[in-house]
């Protein structure tokens, strides 16, 4: 418990540089120069106005300068990062485990919010990302299983992509790739449980816009993502779970 309250801070930390990274990457703009600046009016934004979460909340959600809404979305990233990476760490002690589940954290936290803003889980993010994980987890636990987890789960995305265009994106597969190299074979619970939350707005949708919701597709990947940290946490114990009440 002590270790995740250390980790807590860093991981903040971190969650305020992935909202940069989230911001610029889908528009391929540098990541350190210039420093953070409002997204409206430009001004600079100072240290003590970068305080993740704290800021925020200081602010009452504006810009200093001009006084435009800061989108909910940033002090959700950075709750959402520190709370993973303490997570991670909380679960898997100080190990390289640890480390490789909170790298696979924060990527997820960083690909749901582009593709929750533009629609996009960038390739410059999630397929370096996904072989990190891979070599990292193959490097720590020699086995097949990462490789094999890897392909199978993007396999099955990329029939369903290839099924059902409308539906999912090539950025749905790569992101099923890290997901297998993440988690083993319990990417299998992570990926029913992203399906299974994503029908919840579809129906939605469904119910609402009828016949014309099946053009207006909703992102994949933040499901895919939150199935991904329920799985990473429960792990085998759910997957034994179902296959006790399935038997
Ligand atoms: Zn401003």
């Amino acid at each position: 418990m002590g270790l995740a309250a250390i980790a807590l801070a860093p991981g903040l930390a971190l969650g305020s540089f992935l909202n940069v990274v989230a911001a610029r990457v889908p528009l391929r703009r540098s990541l350190v120069s210039p420093g953070s600046a409002c997204m409206d009016c430009g001004h600079e934004i100072a240290w003590y106005d970068n305080v993740p979460i704290l800021s925020y909340a200081l602010l009452r959600g504006r810009c200093r300068s001009c006084g435009v809404h800061i989108p909910i979305r940033y002090p959700a990233v950075e709750l959402v990062a520190g709370l993973l990476f303490a997570g991670c760490f909380w679960k898997f002690g100080l190990t390289g485990s640890a480390a490789v589940a909170a790298f696979f954290c924060l990527t997820l936290v960083t690909v749901s919010a582009t593709d929750l803003e533009h629609r996009i889980i960038p390739n410059r993010i999630v397929v370096p990302a996904g072989l990190i994980v891979l070599a990292a987890n193959t490097a720590l636990h020699p086995s097949p299983k990462w490789i094999i987890a890897a392909f199978a789960a993007s396999g099955f995305l990329l029939a369903a992509a290839l099924a059902y265009p409308a539906g999912m994106g090539m950025g749905d597969v790569k992101l099923a790739f890290l997901m297998g190299a993440a988690l083993g074979s319990s990417v299998t619970v992570a990926m029913f449980l992203g399906m299974v939350a994503a029908l919840v707005p579809g129906v939605v949708l469904l119910v609402r816009h009828g016949q014309a919701a099946r053009k207006m597709g909703i992102p994949f990947g933040p499901f895919l993502a939150l199935g991904s940290a329920i799985a990473l946490f429960t792990g085998p114990w759910l997957l034994h779970a179902y296959w006790a009440l399935s038997h």
